[in-house]
């Protein structure tokens, strides 16, 4: 038997912390379910953070959009502002799993899992998000490339919770882009996916670009360096394969039993040439 806190504010959440300190903070619990199979440690208490109306607010701030950590892929799929302004992200959520696993699981839960393969982390990569960490002395943001350490592992302190991500709203972007390679095209991890940030001029030459992989390194996967081969080229076929190359020489997915890593290198070079035929 553990006990199970479900506080409907911070103030409550700080205070069951205070009093089970091992305990362990969930949301919607779709990861935490996956681990309960695989028997996780006894003895310590749970915490729900999803009844904590302020953990689910995705608002827009200046120029920074802020989604609450216990936001769900549901309310992200049906949010206006999160389809209008961060479309790669958009599109990412609306792919989770199946509608029950969107309905439950949240954008918080997902980076704090922080799976390579977690479908809103290339995303939040290529719109260089933060994170927002809190705990009942206040709050610290980190982005999110250093919030994430490796497989399963955040920065995350005892005591600590993920309360939001911040994303800079994507300025003069005419490319939002984010395509995920599955082995069926519902309830599937990804074998490999791309999202792709950038701004084209009219004749279509790169002036800015973006780029962030996931299933195939530790943690997402950025590469500089095929950037930079496409800024101020046009997003052709020959400046796409060039960093397409780039790109699978520095990528180091792994084997698994979804993929080879030789079939993950070649689809990550592939989805970067799939940019060329977007409009
Ligand atoms: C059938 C199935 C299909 C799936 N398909 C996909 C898929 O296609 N793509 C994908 O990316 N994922 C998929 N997942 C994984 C999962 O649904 C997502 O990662 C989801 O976003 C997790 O959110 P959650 O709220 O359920 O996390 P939980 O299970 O509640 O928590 C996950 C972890 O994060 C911690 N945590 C959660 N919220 C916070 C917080 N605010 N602060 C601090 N720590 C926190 C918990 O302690 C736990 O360690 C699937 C899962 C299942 C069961």
């Amino acid at each position: 038997m553990r006990d199970v806190f479900l506080p409907r504010s911070l103030e409550k959440l700080w205070t069951y912390l205070d009093e089970s300190p091992g305990a362990l903070v969930f949301a919607g619990g779709t990861d935490l379910l996956v681990k309960t199979f695989n028997g996780f440690p006894e003895g310590e208490a749970l915490v729900c953070l999803d009844r904590i109306d302020e953990l689910k607010e995705i608002c827009q701030q200046g120029e920074s959009i802020w989604i609450g950590a216990c936001a769900t892929h549901s309310g992200m799929v049906a949010s206006r502002l999160v389809r209008n302004t961060l479309p790669a992200l958009w599109k990412a959520v609306g792919e989770i799993g199946s509608p029950p696993v969107r309905n439950m699981g949240t954008i918080g839960g997902n980076i704090c899992t922080a799976s390579p393969a977690g479908d809103t982390l290339p995303p939040l990569y290529a719109m260089k998000a933060e994170v927002e960490i809190l705990c009942r002395e206040g709050a610290r943001r980190l982005p999110i490339a250093q919030f994430i350490h490796g497989p399963g592992a955040t920065g995350l302190q005892k005591a600590e919770i993920v309360s939001a991500v911040r994303i800079p709203k994507p300025q003069g972007l005419n490319l939002q882009h984010f395509e995920k390679v599955g082995l069926r095209s519902a309830l599937a991890c990804s074998v490999a996916s791309l999202a792709a940030l950038a701004r084209l001029s009219p004749d279509r030459v790169v002036e800015e670009v973006s780029l962030a992989w996931g299933s195939v390194a530790p943690t997402v996967f950025t590469c500089p360096q095929a950037e930079e081969t496409l800024v101020g080229r046009p997003l052709c076929a020959a400046s796409l394969r060039e960093a397409a190359e780039i790109v699978r020489h520095r990528v180091r997915p792994i084997s698994d039993v979804r993929a080879d890593a030789e079939y993950r290198r070649t689809v990550a070079g592939n989805l970067l040439l799939r940019l060329g035929t977007l409009s």
